[in-house]
């Protein structure tokens, strides 16, 4: 059996905040992939990691299975309790480079949270989960990461009868504003207070020490979030699913279950079936974004002031100002996405003005950036283009200098929606994971121009506008 150098944080804290569950074992376990990087990363020998592992048939030695406990906004509506309902945390490792992991299983059997459902997951959103995480990764954008994914040799009944599949997650933490919001609804202040000490020793222990370690806390987290949509706005990323319990206070994408890629840039942008108002469209992630941290903001009110009123004014202030954040971090990446390293007052207005051309084209978002990267100068942008050039004469940068930079963030692949319900159905009709595979592989390296791979960076020949995501892992 591998050794996990384990070392469990949050199974320490009180019983008030999980609840020990081990997994349920499945009857014949297949591994479908092992991430070797990120388990060297992890100081696992990925050779010891096997199937029986993968789906939780066998725990490893030092592991403290448990379910932890959040609530959540589920589209703007309060549900106090959520939790882990298909999900159990195996523990904690400290990496090579000293940061924090947990690792857990998802869709390894009912917990205590599981409600009417049956805490399995299916293989498709499985290899979805994987493949786009780890592509997430490789454009260089904070995310949950992926270890193994395994078949369990049972079936889970959604729509259909389906193949189950248990993947195995890598996050700095799974604690969310849900997680928050599940003590503070109970006036848990007790666990509340460590929680708040908890997340700042492990996610931001610089603040250690600071005045007011709770509005510290809350500035942390809305520039760590601020950063991380700005950066899935840059790749044309929409979530779909931004509950407050799918917001990390770590700052990393975490739970892809409706998300995707746009093809055709449209800001109205909405792909999940059950987002019927277009809530999480992709043009209205920075609001609701701010909108969860307001939700993270009133569960640390007891700490900000001992005036209430005081403690939301200073609350109030502090969500009030994240606009301006989010736009700076938006603005210093889309400035890079059209080759800027020198800042002037028009940049935001240029940059509106490529979004609205591309807008009116109908225009790829992904290939629009790249073709701009590689020099292309696509037609759609006839009345754009001049006033680029313009600007770019007033940058300190050679041609070749601005090509380097432009090709480090602007990708040519991307998870295309239609290659990942391809890799999909062949592995779940045909047992067929070689798309998948292929797809990982040139995925891994979105920046670089790969031979023979044209077809990844291709938009589909049918643009997408139809195209459906489902939750439910
Ligand atoms: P999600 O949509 O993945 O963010 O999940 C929302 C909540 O539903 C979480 O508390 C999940 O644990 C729970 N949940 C989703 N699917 C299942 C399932 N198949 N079995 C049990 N709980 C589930
Ligand atoms: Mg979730």
């Amino acid at each position: 059996m591998t050794a996990i150098p384990f070392d469990n944080s949050y199974a320490r804290l009180p019983g008030t905040m999980h609840v020990g569950v081990a997994p349920t074992p499945v009857e014949a376990p297949r591994l479908i992939k092992v991430n070797e990087a990120l388990a060297r990363e992890l100081g696992i020998d990925p050779q010891g990691l096997t199937a029986e592992m993968a789906v939780g048939n066998l725990l490893p030695a030092g592991a403290t299975p448990i379910a932890q406990a959040y609530a959540g906004h589920q589209f703007g509506n309060f549900v106090p309790q959520l939790g882990d309902g298909r999900a159990i945390l195996l523990g904690e490792v400290v990496d090579q480079a000293g940061r924090r992991r947990d690792i857990q299983l998802k869709g390894s059997g009912p917990t205590p949270f599981s409600r009417r459902g049956d805490g399995r997951a299916a293989l498709g959103p499985v290899l979805r989960e994987y493949l786009v995480s780890e592509a997430m990764h490789a454009l260089g954008i904070p995310t949950t990461r992926a270890l193994m994914a395994a078949t369990t040799g049972e079936k889970v009944y959604r729509d259909r009868i389906l193949p189950g599949a248990v993947l195995t997650r890598v996050a700095a933490s799974h604690i969310r504003v849900g997680t928050f919001q599940f003590f503070a609804v109970r006036r848990d202040h007790d666990s509340l207070a460590l929680l708040l000490e908890h997340v700042i020793a492990r996610h931001y222990p610089d603040l250690r020490g600071a005045e007011n370690p709770a509005l510290a806390l809350l500035d942390a987290v809305m520039a760590a979030q601020a950063e991380l949509v700005s950066r899935w706005m840059q790749v044309g990323f929409i979530h779909g699913v931004m509950n407050t319990d799918n917001t990390s206070v770590s700052g990393e994408t975490i739970d892809y279950g409706p998300c995707a890629f746009m093809d055709v840039y449209d800001p109205a942008t909405v792909f999940s079936s059950i987002d019927e108002y277009g809530r999480y469209a992709y043009a209205n992630q920075p609001a609701i974004v701010q909108w969860n941290l307001a939700r993270l903001s009133e569960t640390l009110l007891g700490f900000l002031d001992a005036d209430r009123n005081e403690a939301i004014r200073i609350a109030t202030g502090r969500i009030e100002a994240f606009p301006a954040i989010y736009t700076g971090r938006w603005l210093a990446g889309f400035r890079r996405k059209i080759g800027l390293v020198s800042e002037e007052e028009g940049d935001l207005d240029l940059i509106q003005a490529l979004l609205d051309a591309m807008q009116q084209a109908r225009a790829d978002f992904t290939l629009t950036f790249r073709r701009l990267s590689r020099g292309g100068e696509p037609s759609a942008l006839a009345d754009w283009l001049p006033k680029w050039h313009e600007r770019l004469a007033r940058d300190p940068q050679t041609p070749e200098q601005r090509h380097a930079l432009m090709q480090s963030v602007n990708p040519a692949y991307i998870p295309r929606n239609h290659l990942v319900e391809e890799m999909i159905s062949a592995a779940v009709e045909q047992g067929d994971y070689a798309p998948f595979e292929s797809m990982l592989r040139v995925l891994m390296t979105p920046y670089a121009e790969q031979e023979g791979a044209e077809r990844y960076a291709a938009p589909p020949e049918e643009p997408d506008f139809a195209y459906r995501t489902f939750c439910g892992t």
